[in-house]
């Protein structure tokens, strides 16, 4: 059985970006971990912090059951403060988790993307990238080895994006769409304060949207749907997927250069 470990620097990045293809890995049987790096402590509105950690929790753990995905890891540190913890001190929990988990694949942002303007986002994506090359070396934290660890390497890195820089994969999602939509309005907590952001920046404007008042009074669903509907047709359009069908785009990495070279020397274990 593969295992795939999602580096989810919030509770509802899994849903919001990858969902789709997480649940398909799972329906094929791989194990699926999500690694929770921070606590999400302030994604809400009118709550206390912690009415917020227990909310944002609990609606990963209602997400997870949507996608599949087998276990969740909380790390725990404060959200939206990820840039004052040093890269190597999150680069050592990654490649803790890369060696006890041994995935074959790891998911997380782009650590090259553009249009990414989220910090804790870049700073897991960039700890991620390094946490791939370091797991495999026997004097980067030696101290893991002494619970029967061992150096490890990960063979792709699923990197996805806002947007993915320069995508090499495009996976049909669209058996699985409705199971993202149910993991991703899960995220109540998490929405209504993406929903309340966008509320006040349209007070700024001068404008209001009844739709947005809607789904922050009730049902979060229609809005999820609508949007993750128009991003996912759009990428399946773009990659040629087929009429009416739905996509989620990655930057799939294994061997870069040197990929043709590994294919030509190498042969089953
Ligand atoms: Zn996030």
């Amino acid at each position: 059985m593969k295992t795939a470990l999602m580096f989810s620097p919030h509770a509802d990045d899994a849903a919001a970006f990858c969902g789709g293809t997480l649940a398909k890995l799972a329906a094929e049987g791989w194990n699926v971990v999500l690694a929770r790096v921070t606590d999400d402590a302030r994604d809400s509105v009118g709550l206390t912090v912690e009415e917020t950690i227990r909310r944002n929790t609990e609606e990963l753990h209602a997400a997870a059951q949507a996608l599949g995905i087998g276990e969740i890891v909380e790390l725990g540190f404060p959200t939206d403060t990820l840039t004052d913890v040093a890269e190597t001190i999150l680069r050592e929990r990654f490649v803790y988790l890369i060696r006890k988990h041994r995935p074959y694949a790891v998911f997380t942002f782009d650590p090259f993307a553009q249009g990414e303007g989220n910090l804790d986002h870049i700073r897991v994506a960039q700890a991620v990238e390094e946490a791939f090359w370091v797991s495999c070396f026997d004097l980067h934290h030696p101290e893991h080895f002494t619970e029967g660890l061992e150096p490890f390497s990960v063979c792709e890195r699923w990197y996805f994006g806002r947007p993915v820089s320069n995508p090499t994969r495009a996976v049909d999602i669209t058996d699985y769409f409705q199971k993202r939509v149910e993991a991703l309005a899960a995220h109540k907590t998490m929405m209504r304060n993406t929903v309340n952001q966008f509320r006040l920046q349209l007070r700024t404007w001068g404008r209001r949207a009844p739709l947005l008042d809607e789904a922050l009074a009730g049902d979060l669903t229609p809005l999820v749907t609508g949007f993750l509907h128009a991003q996912t047709s759009a990428t399946a359009e773009a990659h040629s997927l087929g009429e009416g069908r739905l996509g989620e785009e990655f930057r799939v990495v294994r061997f870069g250069d040197m990929e043709e070279f590994f294919e030509q020397i190498s042969e089953p274990i």
